[in-house]
């Protein structure tokens, strides 16, 4: 950090696992990353470094393009990792009624939820074991994976059974986090259920664009950047 300021760095990316480590080193971290616990992006202020995490805004872009009223809607979560988390702080900026999160590990389950107590998202959160599936999924109206399943080179994985996709309702939003396949299979089953897909690609681009538009105070070319990221991956993948 010392050596980033000695030679004028305006700003970095942070990712796992120094997404909490970095966060006492900060003059100021942004609301949205102490709700989260994690910071992702670090940019220099003439106080010092301040940091927040982007991963929100990037998870909320696909979404807020689709102008819905969720003050009525239950999402459901798969995973309680990192990017649960940012998912988590999303969907209550959303004005999503509940969120429901499953998980596999009960421990870790009871684990997140305490870690929300002091925030008001607490009063929206609930935490569900694996096997509740079956009674969440019909009156989900946003369905997101957190989990690695399906991932790049996994790609005949996929984290609901054929019996609990059929269980969505016309017109859930299925939105995976995963970008490698695009659609993973879970997304494809999905789509088939009459539920409406989004894959992790839209996240990971505008994450980063709004990480540049900190850095250098003008509006990130985001165009130029899906497109050299969907170039990438198809030379890659
Ligand atoms: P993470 O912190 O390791 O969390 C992964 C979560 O998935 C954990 O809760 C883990 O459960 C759960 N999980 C893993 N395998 C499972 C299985 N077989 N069955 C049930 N649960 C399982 O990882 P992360 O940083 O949150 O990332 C998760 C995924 O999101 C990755 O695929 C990553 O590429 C993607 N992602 C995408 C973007 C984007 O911009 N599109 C951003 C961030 C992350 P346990 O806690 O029980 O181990």
């Amino acid at each position: 950090m010392q050596g980033f300021e000695a030679i004028g760095l305006q700003g970095f990316s942070v990712t796992i696992p120094h997404k909490q480590a970095i966060m006492p080193l900060l003059s100021e971290v942004s609301p949205v990353a102490q709700a989260i616990g994690a910071v992702n992006t670090v940019w220099r202020t003439e106080q010092g470094w301040s940091g927040t995490n982007t991963d929100v805004e990037g998870f909320l872009a696909p979404l807020r393009r689709m102008q819905r009223d969720w003050s009525q809607s239950t999402a459901v979560i798969l995973g309680n990792g990192g990017a649960a988390r940012a998912v988590v702080a999303g969907c209550a900026d959303l004005g999503c009624r509940q969120i429901q999160v499953v998980g596999r590990n009960s421990e870790k389950l009871q684990g997140f939820l305490q870690s929300w107590q002091r925030s008001p998202i607490a009063d929206l959160l609930s935490v569900h074991a694996w096997e509740s599936l079956p009674k969440l999924l019909p009156a989900a109206a946003l369905l997101v994976n957190t989990t690695p399943i399906g991932m790049h080179p996994q790609e005949q994985a996929t984290p609901l059974t054929a019996s609990e996709i059929q269980t969505l309702a016309a017109g859930t939003i299925a939105y995976d986090l995963i970008y490698t396949p695009r659609p993973t299979l879970f997304l494809q089953q999905a789509q088939q259920q009459g539920a409406i897909a989004l894959d992790g690609l839209e996240m990971l681009v505008q994450q980063g664009a709004t990480a540049l538009q900190l850095w250098l105070q003008q509006p990130a070319p985001v165009d130029v950047m899906r497109q050299s990221l969907l170039d990438y991956l198809d030379r890659k993948f």
